[in-house]
């Protein structure tokens, strides 16, 4: 499979690993958004939350937890996001799951996870949480 992401997990292409497990590698992005951007991906190929396992998704989950304490541990950032981006229009570039760690610092000049809240429709989202909860799988 033509993948960016399985290759760096199979070594055909290089990376900057800062850890591996099983299921799970976590390697740094070369286009950081902040120093510190690391990326963490499942080992088998899945392109987004909706074809990962659930023990997949668990052990990349896992893996995050763990490399943002080393993240932050090495570098003190004044905070953190995490992003998970799934299908075009969410705006994911490379169609392997991968969860982006970016330490962030007060006056950086990101605007990532930034927007103005707006009082939603109580009738629309009572609709809508309906069609969920009757999909959800126990
Ligand atoms: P996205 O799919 O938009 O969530 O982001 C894909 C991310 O992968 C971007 O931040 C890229 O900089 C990063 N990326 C792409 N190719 C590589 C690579 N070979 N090594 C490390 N990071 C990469
Ligand atoms: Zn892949």
């Amino acid at each position: 499979m033509d993948c960016i992401f399985c290759k760096i997990v199979s070594g055909e292409i290089p990376s900057v690993k800062v850890y591996e497990d099983d299921s799970a590698i976590a390697f740094m992005d070369i286009n950081p958004l902040n120093d510190g951007h690391v990326l963490i991906i499942p080992k088998a190929h899945a392109a987004t939350i909706n074809e990962i396992t659930q023990s997949d998704f668990v052990a990349v989950m896992s893996a995050t937890h763990k490399l943002a304490a080393a993240v932050q541990k090495a570098l003190n950032p004044e905070g953190i996001n995490l992003m998970q981006l799934n299908g075009r229009a969410a705006n994911q570039v490379v169609p392997h799951l991968h969860v982006h760690i970016v330490p962030r610092w007060s006056g950086d000049g990101l605007s990532i996870c930034k927007w103005e809240p707006m009082a939603g429709n109580m009738e629309k989202i009572e609709d809508v949480a309906e069609r969920i909860r009757s999909e959800v799988e126990n």
